[in-house]
């Protein structure tokens, strides 16, 4: 459903679906920090307790896997949240135009 690493194709190329009025915005990097940061922090605090590193172990362990982690979760996530919006009939993937998403109609 991408035609590049984080641009959404106007159609599905399997089933024709009109994606073009997706609406991720910044969702996929809000989840993606928050997942990475509450895999990360207690990864990083209880190799700290444990271990006590010096610190140019942290510094070359936590930011190489902070990175990995948030492109390799950044693609799938706004996949994801496209799908959920589709489901959810949400930003103009409705048949009703302009209807504000989450499935609430706008008073006509
Ligand atoms: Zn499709």
């Amino acid at each position: 459903m991408f035609r590049t690493f984080l641009k959404v194709n106007d159609r599905c190329p399997a089933c024709a679906e009109d994606l073009s009025h997706h609406q991720a915005d910044d969702a996929p990097a809000y989840f993606v920090i928050l997942i990475v940061g509450h895999i990360v922090v207690p990864i990083v605090l209880a190799v700290e307790t444990a271990y006590a590193p010096p610190y140019w172990v942290h510094f070359s362990l936590w930011p190489a896997l902070t990175l990995i982690l948030a492109i390799g979760l950044l693609q799938p996530i706004k996949g994801a949240i496209v799908g959920w919006q589709w489901a959810g009939r949400m930003h103009g993937f409705d048949d009703v135009p302009d209807n504000g998403g989450m499935g609430v109609r706008k008073a006509t």
